[in-house]
Order: C-alpha cells, then sequence, then structure tokens
C-alpha cells in the first residue's frame, strides 16, 4: 500500500496567513500497531527531518512490508519554522505567547476520566479502546484559542491512538538520547538499543507537560484514579528522542537512525521482515532528577574541560568560565558521578545559563519541580 498526503490546516492567528501540518500515512487505516512520528516540535531541531526523510525512503520502497499504519509529521510545528529575526530561527519559543513549544501540552486525564463513567471492566483490550475513544472525545472537545494552542491539539489528536509515538528532538550538541517513562521502558529498551542511545532518562511526570507525557500520563493517571489494574499502562510508547545535537544534520547519521527505527518496527510487528537481534545497549535507564544541569555562576566564554561521553566524578570540572575582562577562570563541576550529556552549542553563557548536563546514576535531592526547564 503506497504513501497518502493530507494536509491539516491551522487556525491562523493572524490575518492573511495559513499554516498547515503535512502529514504522511501509511499501511491500512485502523490497522495495528499504530506508529506516530513527528521531526522538530521544536523547530530549530533538524537532524528528525533528515531522519524521517530516509524513513520514508524506506517504507516508499516496501510498501508490501507494512503491516500496522505509520503517520509522519516531518515538520510538526511550522509555526516555530516561520519564526526567522534578523536570520536566525527562533524555534524553541513561540515569540507571541513566549511558551516553549514543548511545554504545557494540555493534560486531559480530567476529560478523558469524565467520559469513561461506567465504561471500564476488568477486560485490558476493552479498556484500551474505551480509554481511546474517550481520548479523541476529550480532544475533540477542546476549542483552541489560537494557532499554537490549535498545533498542540492536532499533534495529540494525531498520537493519541498510537500504540508507538516517537517525538523526534536533539540537544545543542549530545550524543543520542532518550526521555520515556518508567512503565514504557521495557518497550523502550529495544529502540534505545537499536538507536545507540548513550542514556535514557526515565520520568512520568517531569512537571513541564511535554508533548510525549501528554500522551503517556493519561494512562497510568486513570488507572491510579479508577484503582483498576486492567487499565494498561503502556498502549501508547511515547518517547523524546533526541537525535545528538543540532549541527548533526547528516545523510549517514540519519541513514542508520531511520534504519534503526525500521528494525524497531520490525520487532514490534508493525512492519515485516527480520530485524536480526537486538544490539547490546550502550547504557542503562536513569531517573531524569539524576541529570544535572550545571549553569555558569557569571557571564563568560565556555570553555570545555570534560569531552562529550566523558565519565567525571562528583568535583571534576566540566567547563570552565573565562571572563577576559577580569581575567578569571571559574570551574563549572560536577556535583554527582556521571557522563556528560550535553554541552552548550554557542560557547558563551550569560549569568545563569545552563552550559552542560551530566547524566548522573541516583536522583539529586535538589532536583524538584520542573525538571526539564529548571
Ligand atoms: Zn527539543
Amino acid at each position: 500500500m503506497t504513501r497518502t498526503t493530507i494536509q491539516l490546516p491551522l487556525k491562523p492567528s493572524s490575518l492573511g496567513t495559513a499554516r498547515s501540518l503535512t502529514v504522511h500515512r501509511y499501511g491500512r487505516p485502523g490497522a495495528r500497531p499504530k506508529a506516530y512520528l513527528q521531526a522538530s516540535l521544536h523547530a530549530d531541531e533538524l537532524p528528525g527531518h533528515l531522519v524521517l526523510h530516509h524513513l520514508m525512503g524506506l517504507l516508499d520502497a516496501a510498501p508490501d512490508a507494512i503491516r500496522g499504519e505509520i503517520a509522519i509529521v516531518p515538520v510538526a510545528n511550522p509555526v516555530g519554522q516561520s519564526q526567522h529575526v534578523r536570520g536566525s530561527m527562533i524555534g524553541r519559543f513561540d515569540l507571541d505567547g513566549g511558551t516553549n513549544f514543548n511545554r504545557n501540552f494540555p493534560n486531559l486525564t480530567d476529560a478523558i476520566a469524565e467520559r469513561l463513567d461506567g465504561r471500564l471492566s476488568a477486560d485490558a483490550a476493552a479498556n484500551t479502546a474505551a480509554i481511546r475513544a474517550a481520548f479523541a472525545q476529550a480532544i475533540a472537545a477542546q476549542s483552541p484559542a489560537g494557532e499554537v494552542a490549535h498545533l498542540r491539539l492536532e499533534l495529540l489528536r494525531l498520537a493519541h491512538d498510537a500504540d508507538i509515538a516517537l517525538d523526534l528532538h536533539c540537544d545543542e550538541i549530545a550524543p543520542m538520547h532518550l526521555y520515556t517513562t518508567p512503565d514504557l521502558w521495557p518497550v523502550a529498551a529495544p529502540l534505545a538499543a537499536d538507536l545507540g542511545a548513550r542514556a535514557v532518562m526515565l520520568i512520568r511526570d517531569s512537571g513541564d507537560e511535554p508533548y510525549d507525557e501528554a500522551l503517556s500520563k493519561p494512562w497510568w493517571q486513570l488507572a491510579e484514579r479508577f484503582g483498576n489494574s486492567a487499565i494498561p499502562l503502556a498502549p501508547c510508547f511515547a518517547a523524546t528522542v533526541e537525535l545528538r545535537g543540532k549541527a548533526d544534520v547528516d545523510d549517514t547519521l540519519a541513514a542508520a537512525d531511520a534504519a534503526a527505527i525500521y528494525r524497531y518496527f520490525q520487532r514490534r510487528g508493525l512492519l515485516a521482515g527480520d530485524p536480526g537481534p537486538v544490539p547490546v545497549p550502550l547504557c542503562t535507564p536513569v531517573p531524569l532528577e539524576a541529570v544535572d544541569r550545571l549553569r555558569a555562576p557569571e557571564a563568560g566564554i565556555i570553555v570545555r574541560r570534560a569531552p562529550l561521553c566523558a565519565e567525571v566524578r562528583a568535583g571534576d570540572t566540566v567547563v570552565d568560565i573565562v571572563d577576559a575582562t577580569t581575567g578569571t577562570r571559574t570551574p563549572v563541576k560536577a556535583r554527582a558521578d556521571g557522563m556528560v550529556l550535553s554541552h552548550a552549542l554557542l560557547p558563551f553563557a550569560t549569568a545563569g545559563a545552563m552550559v552542560a548536563k551530566v547524566a548522573g546514576r541516583e536522583k539529586l535531592p535538589d532536583r524538584k519541580g520542573n525538571l526539564l526547564s529548571e
């Protein structure tokens, strides 16, 4: 079965403008498993564009292999893609409302629960179907105020009933890594291994309401609310995949990543064919609270002292902040043993800016609140 493509128009926020989401679909509508992939919700994180371009090439070449259904949105944020200020794309934050595009997705658990009264049973498959139907109704009942709110709802609607929903991002300078929930780790593990992820962070609720949690959260919250052990926790494997760093837009890397996702879909029965054995994993998952976000104590040039993926000990210097106006060089140190997960792309820090991340192994006691932002 060949690809079909549709355009979903977004509610314009200003007169004389019109943007839309382009959605490519493969497989028979309603077939299972269903996968949904999107790239560049943070519009200036571009490696996912190229990975989906390569994945679509693989799917276009093997239409008979598709057992389930696949929906692909290569450009998940046409609003951010159009925000240019004097030659630079401002893709992470909505210039109008000021919000991060991957925060504040609506938590529809209450709205779903209202629609489930008397419909849940001891049958997990029936519960899954009932919750997916209520999820669709809850999304349809929302009234988005503007283009970005409408965009968020459309992205949820496209993936709310998916078995697999992958949101493709990237960090600044980083190796391959993933964010998902502890409940979803068993289904995430083969993907992490296929992609060669160097770190996996697990959290049920980061406090920031990112896209993947808007898809996974209703399941565990409904299970807790109704006390029903027949509400499955992992019918939707939603994950944020960080495709290395912003500059890692590369045909060779993207082709390998697309092939890894293709093999994962084979493992899940979505595509026919033998994926071979699962590769040896390159990491074990850690709680998101174990990731330290190192900040510059003052403004200056960032000089890297520990390379990407280096194992550091507590007290080791990760970067120096150099203030050439005073001649001072201030070390920024790891607070716990761990791996250098990311460095800043621009080697300049304002006072308080995040300059690197270190993925430790144990939760840091002060990592609370909005874990993706603070
Ligand atoms: Zn991102």
